[in-house]
């Protein structure tokens, strides 16, 4: 399907537009706010049909894996908005102290302006439901640029968001790198890009030429770690779903697998079988390829992934099979893969499962350690000692035991990675935050002066001294030595005798009011 491309000259007055909407200042009501999001709520709700024949058409991908993951997770982080921003949007106060309560210091929470949301093509709904309703509960206006690369999403939310939004604050500007290119000429409240590395580094380039905030949630390689005295039939399911689901098209997908040399085989086994029961067509007299998996999003896609299979020097155990006319590609399971396999060299997105053997949990902690920091980083493990290993020895944007892929949508937790993988949050609270101006604020009454007058010149010895009395700051007492990490037996004894000095003070306050009675 061909998307009608917004006009490079139709850019500036879309922004201009909707720089005039903000300003009439009517999204400062949260009332407006609350309504706007309940209308993006039935945009959704209303044409969830439509939007999963959409993301058929433009992914192959069966109604199931959309409803769960764009569909219900956009609704679900809509509501958290509609009613959440009340909380959210109220001022708030700093802790008390002295020297500055009389000034009522305050931090209000103001939108940001005209913000920009630039989404990619894997979940094309969920990405531009999560950040345009943190934009909106902000009090923002928007302009959205889905993935070209999802045509038929990207006309659906043409088409919807005129009807159900205030178009003077929320516009859609469809196309590729030349209306991309023109809306980051543009200075923005705020970008959020949500996409690869590679064009992630073009934005920040372009964002600063315009001094335009900018956060960017990218992916990478999400590494595995698997405990060879985990349960493996637990852990091949979790991981084998998080991995398949929308043909590993994910951010947060794992990407590739270490177990140890000794264990590969029986995981191995336990993936097989779960492999098989997840796909029962590949199995029995007649097998067939996988059915009801997502296709790679275009040709290119195709292409690349399975230039990577093919060169990969590793051993498929399941799956492999390919049509390019289909853009289809089996999900597949590659083991005895070497660290400097293709499959190794660069962000898959696309459903190969590579399995690394490895000497020992070191030998894996330190190849990540070596490498960009990943987005998601998982363990699969029922010992504590293994997972804390990992996580305390390994820095990514989250720690994940026991599960796949479902972090972004747990709500209360930010969602965003770090170094190469992104930087910022987004959804829910962070969502809010990210889209909003903490503007400090604080009113001095004159009567302050009595107190503080000392602080104008001209400047005395008398001045100096009243400064160093009246505003003095107390650092705590140095400890003997720098702190090892651990709480040192001494301070364990303290920290026991003052706790049993503040029981023994409570009884006897208690009981003296017991006598007094
Ligand atoms: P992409 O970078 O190719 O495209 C994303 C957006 O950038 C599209 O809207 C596209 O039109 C625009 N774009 C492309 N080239 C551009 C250029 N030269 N100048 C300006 N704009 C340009 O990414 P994609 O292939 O759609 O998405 C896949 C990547 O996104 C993966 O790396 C994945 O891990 C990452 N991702 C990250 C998250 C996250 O939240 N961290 C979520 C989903 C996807």
């Amino acid at each position: 399907m061909a998307l009608a491309y917004t006009p490079l000259d139709d850019i500036t007055k879309i922004h201009a537009e909707l720089k005039a909407g903000f300003q009439t200042g009517k999204t400062k009501s949260l009332a407006y706010r609350k309504y706007q999001l309940l209308q993006l709520g039935y945009l959704i709700k209303d044409n969830a049909k439509r939007f999963e024949e959409a993301l058929a058409q433009d992914l192959g991908r069966h109604a199931f894996e959309s409803y769960f993951l764009e569909v219900n997770a956009s609704l679900s982080e809509i509501l958290e908005c509609y009613k959440s921003v009340d909380a959210w949007a109220k001022p708030d106060k700093p802790a008390f102290n002295v020297n500055f309560v009389f000034m009522k210091p305050t931090t209000y929470k103001v939108p940001k302006g005209v913000v920009l949301v630039i989404s990619p093509f894997n979940y094309p709904m969920w990405l531009i439901a999560t950040p345009l309703a943190g934009a909106i509960a902000a009090g923002n206006a928007v302009v959205i640029k889905p993935s070209e690369s999802c045509p038929a999403t990207a006309a659906l939310w043409t088409e919807l968001l005129p009807k159900y939004l205030d178009s003077s604050l929320i516009s859609i500007v469809n196309g590729a790198i030349p209306e991309t290119t023109r809306l980051l000429e543009l200075p923005w409240g705020h970008v959020l890009y949500t996409g690869s590395g590679r064009v992630g580094r073009i934005v920040a380039r372009a964002a600063a030429n315009t001094l335009t905030p900018v956060s960017l949630e990218l992916g990478g390689k999400s590494p595995v770690f698997i405990d060879p005295d985990c349960d493996f039939k637990f852990a091949a399911k979790r991981l084998l779903w998080g991995k398949f689901t929308n043909a590993g098209q994910t951010c947060v997908a794992p990407d590739y697998v270490f177990v140890t040399k000794g264990s590969q085989d029986a995981f191995i086994e336990a993936l097989k079988l779960t492999y098989e029961s997840f796909y029962p067509e590949t199995t029995g007299p007649s097998p067939k390829p996988p059915q009801n998996v997502t296709k790679m999003v275009n040709a290119q896609a195709f292409t690349r992934v399975n230039g990577l299979l093919q060169n990969s020097k590793g051993t498929v155990v399941c799956g492999g099979q390919t049509d390019e006319v289909q853009r289809f590609i089996a999900p597949t399971i590659v083991r005895d893969v070497k660290l400097d396999d293709s499959l190794m060299s660069e962000e898959i997105f696309g459903p190969l499962l590579p399995i690394v053997p490895v000497d020992n949990l070191d030998e894996a902690i330190a190849y990540v350690n070596a490498h960009d920091h990943p987005l998601a980083l998982y363990v699969f493990t029922q010992n504590e000692v293994f997972k804390k290993k990992v996580f305390e020895n390994t820095l990514s944007g989250s720690a994940v035991a026991n599960e796949t892929i479902i972090i972004p949508g747990v709500p209360g937790l930010p969602f965003g990675g770090i170094g190469a993988s992104g930087s910022g949050y987004h959804t829910g609270k962070y969502g809010f935050d990210m889209f909003t101006h903490f503007r400090a604020s604080m009113d001095t009454p004159g009567w302050i002066d009595k107190i503080l007058g000392f602080r104008f010149p001209p400047y005395t010895d008398q001045s100096v001294a009243t400064l160093r009395s009246r505003m003095p700051i107390k650092l705590p007492a140095r400890p003997a030595g720098p702190p090892t990490g651990a709480t040192s037996t001494t301070q364990r004894k303290w920290f026991l005798l003052a706790f049993a000095l503040a029981i023994v003070g409570a009884l006897t306050r208690m009981k003296n009011l017991q006598l007094k009675n």
